[in-house]
């Protein structure tokens, strides 16, 4: 990531998802602060802001894609990020949620809700990097703490994560 006179704007970004993976990033808000060397937290709507503004240095995607509303999100995200680094299996894979990629959705709108006319979903679960260019995939579910700081640090810093290689895919 190339040198700027701000301080590097992280953005946090959830789609479908349990936040398992967005507490990870809470619970080293301290080592993330030191090793960032004052980064600016300009999205990170869990834990303080949640006003879009702008462009962001490195973007955080946690979660899938399932329904159209987020698809459109994505995009969106995308085009403010500088760097994009989806975490978890969620946004990386699809989630457990992609199970029902290999049933009728319908089935399952009927069977969970009273009112399924009301719930609009697509029917398949899919990792952000179907819809939009990824830089980065860190894996895990939950992914670990030590290697999201790896590679929070290392795109900060303008170098490449070193992650082991059952945990990311750089494609
Ligand atoms: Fe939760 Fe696992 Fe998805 Fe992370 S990858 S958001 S821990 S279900």
């Amino acid at each position: 990531m190339p040198a700027t006179d701000h301080k590097p704007r992280l953005g946090v970004w959830k789609f479908a998802s349990c936040d398992g993976c967005q507490l990870s990033l809470l619970d080293c808000e301290d080592e993330l602060l030191r090793v960032a060397d004052a980064v600016e937290i300009a999205y990170f709507p869990e834990a303080t802001r949640s006003h879009i503004r702008g462009t962001y240095d490195l973007s955080l995607v946690e979660g899938s894609i399932t329904t159209a509303h987020d698809a459109e999100r994505i995009q969106e995200v995308r085009r403010r990020s500088r760097t994009l680094v989806t975490i978890g299996a969620c946004a990386t894979a699809g989630g457990i949620q992609a199970l029902r990629n290999f049933a009728d959705i319908d089935d399952f709108l009927t069977a969970v809700y009273a009112h399924p006319e009301y719930i609009e979903t697509l029917s398949t679960s899919t990792p952000i990097s179907d819809h939009v260019a990824v830089d980065f995939e860190l894996r895990g579910c939950p992914i670990s703490k030590t290697q999201l700081l790896e590679v929070v640090s290392a795109f900060l810093r303008g170098r490449r994560p070193v992650t082991p290689a059952h945990s990311v895919c750089l494609d």
